[in-house]
């Protein structure tokens, strides 16, 4: 029973060191932001988060100034937060989000502005399971609008098109090629970005987020 008490006290004063945690702190180096990334969707899928970075101390240091160390891209559907997927608080990383984390200009100008002025080290493009403008484009589905817009970018895509002359019909793979996709996309989309990657100073990578577990995995 003492046992077990001095494990819980533990415990709790290692999770309240993580979660005083408050200044703004940067990060160096991609592979450390990876790690950071991937502890926190560990700790989502276990049902452990600890939430870090929310304190009104964190909240006050972030006030004049961020330093987020990681950009991520994925889909605006609302079971994919990367807040809560990767456990993260405040200023912790910079978020793009639209339906199928589909980008154009303005995604990617968002990202050169994370990757220039802020020193982000890391984007990771995170697609999701089932997901719905993928499936939606994969089905065929009649669309009009501004959705159609989303579909006609989709259907450009290099990756997508090889699937489909593949007669590849499922929409796993797909989801899976879009997010080659996006990564292919932003690593050429800038001088700027390039020379980065090739300095050794950004990395580009893509995960898959399953539903029921919340797994991240990233993908080659
Ligand atoms: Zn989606």
């Amino acid at each position: 029973m003492k046992r077990i008490l001095v494990l819980l006290l533990m415990t709790g004063w290692l999770l309240f060191c993580e979660n005083s945690e408050a200044g703004v702190e940067t990060i160096a180096g991609s592979g450390t932001a990876l790690t950071k990334l991937m502890e926190g969707n560990s700790r989502y899928g276990r049902f452990e988060p600890i939430h870090p970075d929310e304190s009104q101390k964190r909240r006050k240091a972030l006030s004049h100034e961020q330093h987020p160390y990681a950009v991520v891209v994925t889909c605006s559907d609302s079971r994919v937060s990367p807040e809560l997927v990767f456990d993260q608080g405040l200023g912790d990383i910079f978020v793009i989000r639209t339906a199928g984390n589909i980008m154009g200009d303005i995604e990617l100008g968002s990202i050169e502005y994370a990757v220039e002025h802020l020193d982000v080290p890391l984007v990771m493009v995170v697609g999701h399971e089932r997901c719905g403008a993928i499936s939606a484009y994969v089905k065929k589905e009649t669309t009009e609008g501004h959705l159609k817009t989303i579909m006609d970018r989709i259907s450009e895509e290099k990756e997508i098109i090889a699937l489909q002359e593949q007669g590849d019909q499922m929409t796993d793979h797909f989801i899976r090629a879009n997010v080659q996709h996006g990564v292919k996309q932003i690593s050429e989309s800038s001088p700027l970005i390039r020379e980065r990657i090739r300095k050794g100073n950004l990395q580009i990578i893509g995960a898959y987020e399953s539903l029921e577990d919340g797994k991240v995995s990233l993908l080659n």
